[in-house]
C-alpha cells in the first residue's frame, strides 16, 4: 500500500499504516470523539482504525 503524504500516523497495529515511516496509506480518514465535550488531545479517535490481523 501506498502511503498519504497528508496523513502521519504512528498506530502501528493498525492494518492501514505503513510501518516503516509511520503514514496512513487510505486517501481520507474519519476523525471522530467519543466525548460529548472534547477538550483535550486524548479526546479525539481515528474512526477509520482496523486492527491488523495477526
Ligand atoms: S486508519 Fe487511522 S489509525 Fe489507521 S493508519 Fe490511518 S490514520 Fe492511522
Amino acid at each position: 500500500m501506498n502511503k498519504n503524504n497528508s496523513i502521519k500516523c504512528s498506530v502501528q497495529q493498525c492494518k492501514f499504516n505503513n510501518n516503516s515511516e509511520s503514514y496512513c496509506t487510505l486517501n481520507e480518514i474519519m476523525i471522530g470523539t467519543h466525548e460529548k465535550n472534547p477538550t483535550v488531545v486524548e479526546c479525539t479517535d481515528c474512526q477509520s482504525f482496523k486492527v491488523k490481523s495477526s
